[in-house]
């Protein structure tokens, strides 16, 4: 039996994903905070490793599929909880599902987003702190900020975590991408959509094709990245935004 791992299996994109998997004859088990075969807070360390323990029991060790999506969006106030999931909560589950991996020769996604280059700075101490693995220096610098000013450097510190990855992993037989969207048809988006001063950014990211992705848009191409078609991707970065990305950084790639 072959099994396919989704965290933030229960909602949006990662629904999606799920279902096509199954499609596919998959063994899908879901990681999220209900709903799933896996019930776990991926916001604190001991959340994250019940969740690796139970999942890796489900998959007696091996997962052929792994799809990292669990996700919160910069439309909430704590910012120190939107690092807590979006970055440390993703790269325990990606580590901590690294010898399952090599083991069925995985592949496997993770969800960034195309905010990850804009409006962040590479150099911020919460992305360097990200990167040292250091949660409780993030936690401090992070302070009271908003989570509108770290959802985008969490997932430009999970982008370049994933990458700093790549050349090992692909050497051990795993394959693994980043998949960029922009604005998506989800829970999260009707988030941000309804807050009375963040939905305003909506407004100012440009997007050429002029309307938001629908989640089944993005799982498409999740499946694709995961598919023996895509068997020569690995450790690339897939922005599906409608363009735009391109628009706001066309010198940039
Ligand atoms: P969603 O809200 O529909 O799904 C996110 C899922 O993550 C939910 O099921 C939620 O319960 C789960 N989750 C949140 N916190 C968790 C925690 N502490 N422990 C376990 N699970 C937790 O949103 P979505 O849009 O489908 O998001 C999927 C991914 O796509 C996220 O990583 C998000 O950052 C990314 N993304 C979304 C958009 C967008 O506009 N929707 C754009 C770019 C990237």
């Amino acid at each position: 039996m072959k099994h396919a791992v989704i965290s933030g299996a229960a909602s949006g994109i990662g629904a999606h994903v799920r279902q096509r998997l199954e499609n596919q004859g998959f063994n899908a088990i879901g990681i999220d905070l209900k709903d799933t075969e896996v019930t776990a807070d991926l916001s604190s360390p001991q959340g994250r490793n019940l969740a690796i323990e139970k999942t890796l029991k489900l998959c007696q060790g091996k997962i052929d599929r792994l799809v990292i999506a669990a996700g919160l969006g910069g439309h909430l106030e704590d910012g120190q909880l939107v690092a807590r999931v979006n970055y440390f909560g993703a790269v325990a589950l990606l580590d901590g599902f690294n010898p399952a991996l090599e083991t069925a020769n995985g592949r496997c996604v993770v969800i960034g987003s195309n905010s990850a280059q804009m409006r962040t700075n590479p150099e911020a101490p919460m992305v360097e702190a990200m990167l040292a693995g250091d949660e409780a220096k993030t936690i401090n610098v992070i302070g009271d900020a908003h989570g509108a000013l770290v959802y985008g450097h969490s997932k430009h510190a999970l982008t370049r975590a994933v990458r700093h990855r790549a050349a090992d992993w692909g050497k051990a037989g795993i394959r693994m991408n980043v998949i960029a969207p922009g604005p998506t048809e989800t829970a999260m988006l009707q988030g941000v959509k309804d807050h009375p001063t963040i939905s305003k950014s909506l407004d100012m990211i440009p997007i050429p094709q002029n309307r938001f992705a629908l989640p089944e848009e993005i799982a498409a191409i999740i499946e694709f990245l995961l598919s023996d078609t895509a068997d020569h991707m690995h450790g690339s970065v897939i922005y599906v935004d409608g363009g735009s990305d391109a628009q706001v950084r066309p010198d940039g790639f």
